[in-house]
């Protein structure tokens, strides 16, 4: 199943990697809409249109993101919780 790509709007099929969605068509069109968004913030941080903390908050909600989603740990050996605690949901299946 094809999608569009949200860079430049071309027609691609998405590659199935883990439980990431695929919203680019290439690398290029990832890099820049990446290198928009950066200039994008810094222009809106110089213009005073979003603050320090906005973005701070940004990185601090990516990163517990990252944390909890098992896809992004790529075969890595889960930590143990601390005290040995396992979480309801690890038995559910
Ligand atoms: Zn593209």
């Amino acid at each position: 199943m094809s999608q569009l790509c949200t860079w430049c709007g071309s027609e691609f099929e998405p590659q199935v990697t883990g439980r990431s969605v695929k919203r680019f068509c290439s690398k290029s069109c990832r890099q820049s809409f990446h290198a928009a968004c950066r200039i994008w913030g810094e222009e809106a941080f110089g213009a005073g249109e979003v603050s320090i903390f906005q973005l701070q908050k940004c990185i601090a909600r990516r990163a517990r993101r990252t944390q909890r989603d098992p896809a992004t740990e790529q075969g890595k050996p889960t930590g143990v919780h601390a005290g040995g605690v396992v979480e309801p949901m690890a038995d559910a299946r």
